[in-house]
């Protein structure tokens, strides 16, 4: 559903993302991690577009990115989650999940809030629709940004570092919810270093280090056997 052909992205003379080949397919579910500025958001933000990449190809079902109509194409059938939740700070919750499907897919109000509203209660929300995102835990808000992106009804998620800006125990319910949505079958690419939630949920662990994919294996295999020694020193850093 998505793949990516020999990407690269640099800013001035500084290679971001370089010689990226990844192909993902429906249903599956890929987490990605490595150390800080290895170029994770950049590869996340250039499949929907948010960066532009500027050499290689991106395709979303075989539309390239890089045209008007593939564009248009990824954002309308890729919801993405950031680290801070990015909601409108001045609609209430509600609102927040209603505005784009009227605007974007058309929905009438009705519609749209019914929508919302089935999405908003999968997430365990539905009783917090009319409060403002201020008046709710960060936990809270990122699990009404989840819902938000899912009443897009897209084809694929992507998740950037969903809860490392979430206190300890919010961290819990919104992993929950993405648990919850990788067994409903939705294709998923998460950037996170939640290696529990990677163990149990992901197809495939994607190690990324100074813009490059260094290793690419099964969970199993990735945690209890990694083979690159730098996905070794950087899994001694982190457990
Ligand atoms: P983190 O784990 O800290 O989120 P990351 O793996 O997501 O890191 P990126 O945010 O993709 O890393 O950034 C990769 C590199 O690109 C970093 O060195 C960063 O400083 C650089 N970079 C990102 N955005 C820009 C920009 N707009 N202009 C110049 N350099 C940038
Ligand atoms: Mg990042």
């Amino acid at each position: 559903i998505i793949r990516l052909d020999n990407v690269g992205k640099h800013y001035d003379d500084f290679q971001v993302l370089q010689g990226i080949n990844l192909s993902v397919r429906q249903g599956e579910k890929i987490v990605i991690c490595g150390p800080s500025g290895s170029g994770k958001s950049t590869l996340i933000r250039c499949i929907n577009r948010l960066n532009p990449h500027d050499s290689g190809t991106i395709t979303v079902e075989n539309q390239d990115v890089a045209t008007k109509s593939g564009g248009d194409h990824v954002r309308r059938e890729v919801g993405m989650v950031f680290q801070n939740f990015n909601l409108f700070p001045h609609l209430t919750v509600l609102e927040n999940c209603t505005l784009a499907p009227m605007k974007v897919r058309g929905l009438s109000r009705k519609a749209a809030e019914e929508l919302a509203l089935r999405y908003l209660n999968r997430v365990h929300i539905g009783s917090q629709a009319h409060k403002k995102p201020g008046q709710l835990s960060g936990g809270q808000q990122q699990r009404v940004a989840i819902a938000r992106a899912l009443c897009m009804s897209p084809k694929v998620m992507l998740f950037d570092e969903p809860t490392s800006a979430l206190d300890p125990e919010m961290v819990g319910e919104v992993l929950e919810v993405m648990t919850e949505l990788a067994q409903d079958g939705m294709t998923m690419l998460c950037v996170t270093h939640e290696m529990g939630f990677a163990r149990k949920v992901a197809d495939r662990v994607v190690f990324m280090d100074a813009g490059q994919i260094v290793e690419t294996a099964s969970p199993a295999e990735f945690f209890d056997n990694p083979q690159h020694p730098r996905t070794r020193a950087f899994l001694s850093q982190i457990r």
